[in-house]
């Protein structure tokens, strides 16, 4: 891969990153004792506790948005590791058999780590 498509796929990871941060920090916070992980956090609404119904639609929301969380964290963790391989200069190479991977598919996902004929 030629430093000008690097360029390219680095910009596109590093806006993938933010736009996760951004997805993440509407349902929860950084999560200072784990790098990477965040809290995720119920809406600020008022809760009644002693409103059984409530209190039930605090724990689904909760338990919703840490799934929601739980996916975009994985989706950041690959987008940071592409951009690790980026500076490692082992960016856009299949883990399986060493080879470039299409450029096609980093353009449909430029934190794939494995060629089209290795992928599933
Ligand atoms: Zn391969």
């Amino acid at each position: 891969m030629n430093k000008k498509d690097t360029e390219k796929f680095k910009k596109l990871l590093l806006a993938e990153a933010t736009q996760l941060e951004e997805e993440l920090s509407g349902i929860g916070k950084k999560d200072p004792s784990a790098p990477g992980g965040w809290d995720v956090t119920a809406s600020d609404m008022k809760v009644d506790t002693a409103d059984d119904n409530e209190v039930a639609d605090r724990f689904g929301e909760l338990e919703e948005n840490t799934g929601i969380a739980n996916k975009l964290e994985g989706q950041l963790q690959e987008v940071k590791s592409a951009l690790e391989r980026i500076e490692k200069g082992t960016y856009g190479l299949c883990e399986k058999c060493a080879k470039p991977i299409e450029i096609g598919r980093l353009e449909a996902n430029p934190s794939a780590r494995i060629s089209i004929k290795h992928g599933h």
